[in-house]
């Protein structure tokens, strides 16, 4: 009996560590969608770089259109591209964490994740770039990153769309803007690291045919702290 008890109270834990953060993200993506219908708002998101070549082109193209964007780093990236990185903040997109190494929190144990997690923070106050939002590589937490990304202080940055940029096949860039369409707008998630030229200019595509889209809908087009300060 009492083994029986132990062994619910465990698998209850376990169920729960996995569990909650999921049962989390799931509840703010929910909000995250309301909140971009009812306020107008395009948020563009680019995750796994800077690069040198392709967040330099992005760059470009945002600034072409007169927008700012929110940067997902990775540590192990951001020691490489001190340039970059300048630009980006010098030209007013936000920048934010996306761990050290791009670890899967639900493949690796949990020690290993939440050092990814903190590396991934500290790379960035070395580097003194100001961070607001946190996302997890493959948006996966497990209960102990939960806990190191909220006692840190920082905010969940969930996404609404995907852009599929890093699918085979990938899907047809109209589709990914009318789902964004149908939404009202929304928080989308592309990828700026350096590939083939056809995945890059995808990326690219994508981002004009949003922002034009943005555009004749008149919807906001601003940086998830920017967002967050209209709710
Ligand atoms: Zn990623």
């Amino acid at each position: 009996m009492f083994l029986i008890f132990w062994i619910v109270v465990v698998g209850f834990l376990l169920v729960a560590a996995y569990i909650s953060p999921f049962a989390a993200r799931i509840v703010e993506q929910k909000r995250l969608r309301f909140f971009c219908r009812r306020e107008h708002v395009l948020i563009l998101t680019y995750d796994d770089g800077p690069s040198l070549v392709t967040t330099p082109q992005v760059l470009d193209l945002l600034a072409k259109m007169g927008a700012k964007a929110t940067f997902f780093l990775l540590g192990h990236r951001v020691q490489s591209t001190p340039e970059v990185i300048r630009r980006m903040r010098d030209e007013g997109h936000e920048l934010a964490s996306h761990s050290q190494d791009h670890l899967n929190a639900l493949k690796v144990s949990p020690w290993r994740s939440v050092t990814d997690v903190q590396r991934g923070f500290a790379t960035l106050v070395q580097y003194g770039v100001d961070f607001t939002f946190f996302r997890p590589p493959y948006g996966k937490l497990n209960l102990l990153t939960w806990l190191t990304a909220i006692r840190h202080g920082v905010r969940f940055g969930w996404w609404t769309v995907v852009s599929g940029d890093t699918f085979n096949p990938r899907p047809d860039p109209d589709s990914v803007v009318q789902a964004v369409e149908r939404d009202g707008g929304g928080v989308v998630l592309m990828h700026d690291f350096d590939r083939d030229e056809d995945r890059s200019n995808y990326v690219l595509d994508l981002t004009r045919r949003l922002l034009e889209t943005a555009h004749v809908r008149g919807w906001k087009v601003c940086t998830l702290s920017e967002a967050s300060r209209l709710r």
